[in-house]
């Protein structure tokens, strides 16, 4: 059997006691999860869903996540977890380009208004079955459709698990790769069994680890590092749907929580909020993972300082399951990489014609974890999968010791004056200033330069520096095609649902 729901399903039978989520007063046991599972699964057969079906999920971080992607799984259908923040076309056009059968989805709340969008874009779209995850708990009743909980009614919490093959698809995850519409990243049971097996093995179990799971769990970090690495090792699962930095350390002390997975910017809010005397640091943390972006080294070192724990920096995408590389424990790490490969992955070092290269390339990679393609894209799979191995769009460069650095994505390299110039380098810079909090560069069109440099800037509390004081500062301190001609300071970035810094919009 390779259904990635073992992953619930051994925790399940072994510690069926132990808690599985935590959710505000709510605590729920292993074996309670996993019987609410089965009933979905019941629900979903009765219903005609089965192997080979798509069932789509549109649900935060609340203890309907697991139960309904468990549940899903358990039938051999496909889970397709889709963005909360969707809007109703969106919805629609996910549905349709995964086929999806059945589509389970918060009603939500007066901030996320999820139901009614979800409502439309089910109606607009071909899908047959609509369940709606009711704010209240147990509620029968809900305005925009079936209640979840009235369709479970009766039904049992057995459930025999379907078989799958190794490489039967267990989930699709919609990313928008370098270019374009969002694309399904088919992932297989195996890439995302594998995956989490091989995430979880790198740490030493700690008795009775507590994780805060507050990174969505409908993207691949959260999916794969909290829910399914959490589960396995018989963890507890705190769920925060909407990340806030006190109330998330808050929330770490009270619960004693030993594990976090974030992005960059939720260690730099985390911090902030700490220097700030938002909050005060808890003391139960012992490990802490960054990805899905560059951790700038001034926050991995003010966190290494303020929390006493060391940052361990991960990498990966939706298309590698995702955990491709990581600072792995017991091993150097160093500062600025994403680590070397975990066990079973290989990575090389590219060109645009995929010859390989040295030092310094677009990084691609090979195994257990790379994607089986883009859901009914023949083409755009070719554009970046060639002999097993994927094209990652990141360029990084390695150093003698294998371990890889990211100097940043390809995509979001500026050319200035025909200089090549990646903005990652000069956000490091910028971080070292003693008045700058966080900084984003991109690219803006320039008439004779082609692209001129632009900084945006989060200045720390108190602090009062200019434009003009940091560009005559930044000049000192780089070559004269790198330092940021324009410096626009600001009190927020944009960012992803993820928390990722949203460079399209700043451009
Ligand atoms: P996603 O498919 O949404 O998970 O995004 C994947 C992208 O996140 C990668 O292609 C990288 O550009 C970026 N990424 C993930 N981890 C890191 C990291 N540690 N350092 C720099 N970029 C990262």
């Amino acid at each position: 059997m390779l259904n990635l729901s073992v992953v619930l399903e051994d925790s399940a039978r072994e510690f069926p006691d132990r808690t599985a989520v935590i959710f505000g007063d709510l605590r729920l046991p292993y074996s309670l999860v996993n019987t609410v599972a089965n009933q979905v699964a019941n629900l979903l057969v009765s219903r005609g869903v089965g192997k080979g079906d798509k069932v789509a999920l549109a649900c935060p971080n609340l203890p309907y996540f697991p139960f309904v992607y468990f549940g899903i799984l358990k039938t051999g259908a496909t889970v397709v977890p889709l963005n909360v923040l969707l809007q109703s076309r969106e919805i629609s056009y996910h549905l349709d380009d995964s086929e999806a059968k059945a589509f389970f989805c918060f009603e939500g709340t007066p901030e996320l208004p999820l139901g009614e969008r979800g409502r439309k874009g089910f109606e607009e779209s071909g899908a047959e079955h609509f369940f709606v995850l009711p704010a209240q708990a147990f509620a029968t009743e809900s305005p925009y459709g079936e209640s979840l909980w009235a369709a479970l009614d009766g039904v049992s919490g057995e459930f025999e698990t379907v078989q799958t093959a190794p490489d039967d698809t267990a989930v699709i995850l919609y990313t928008s790769g370098t270019t374009g519409q969002p694309k399904g990243a088919e992932l297989s049971h195996q890439n995302m069994l594998l995956n989490a097996m091989v995430s979880d093995d790198m740490f030493p179990r700690q008795g009775d680890d507590v994780f805060l799971a507050t990174l969505p769990l409908f993207h691949s970090f959260g999916q794969t590092t909290m829910m399914n690495v959490g589960f396995r090792r018989r963890a507890a699962l705190v769920l925060l749907p909407r990340f806030e930095p006190a109330e998330a350390l808050k929330l770490m002390a009270a619960e004693k929580v030993t594990m976090f997975a974030g992005v960059p910017t939720m260690y730099w809010a985390m911090l902030t909020a700490v220097h700030t005397g938002a909050a005060e640091v808890p003391s139960t943390l012992v490990t802490a993972v960054s990805g899905g972006a560059a951790i700038p080294v001034e926050v991995l070192k003010d966190f290494s300082a303020t929390f006493g724990v060391g940052v361990l920096e991960g990498y990966g995408l939706s298309e590698t399951s995702p955990v491709a590389a990581f600072n792995q424990p017991g091993r150097p790490t160093k500062p600025g990489s994403i680590g070397t490969p975990v066990w079973g992955v290989e990575m090389k070092l590219i060109d645009a014609e995929w010859n390989t290269q040295d030092e310094l390339g677009e990084i691609a990679v090979r195994g257990h974890n790379v994607m089986k393609g883009y859901y009914n894209r023949p083409e755009a799979t070719a554009e970046v999968m060639k002999d097993g191995w994927f094209r990652t769009g990141d360029v990084a460069r390695r150093d003698e010791d294998g371990y890889y650095f990211i100097v940043d994505r390809a995509k979001d390299m500026i050319i200035r004056g025909g200089f090549n110039v990646y903005p990652r380098e000069i956000e490091e810079v910028l971080m070292t200033h003693p008045a700058v909090s966080l900084a984003a560069v991109v690219g803006v069109p320039h008439d004779s330069h082609g692209e001129e440099i632009k900084a945006y800037v989060i200045r720390k509390a108190d602090a009062t520096v200019t434009d003009d004081e940091l560009i005559a500062w930044s000049r000192e301190m780089m070559a004269a095609y790198k330092y940021p001609r324009i410096v626009e300071f600001r009190d927020a970035l944009p960012m992803t649902a993820t928390g990722k810094i949203l460079k399209r919009e700043l451009r």
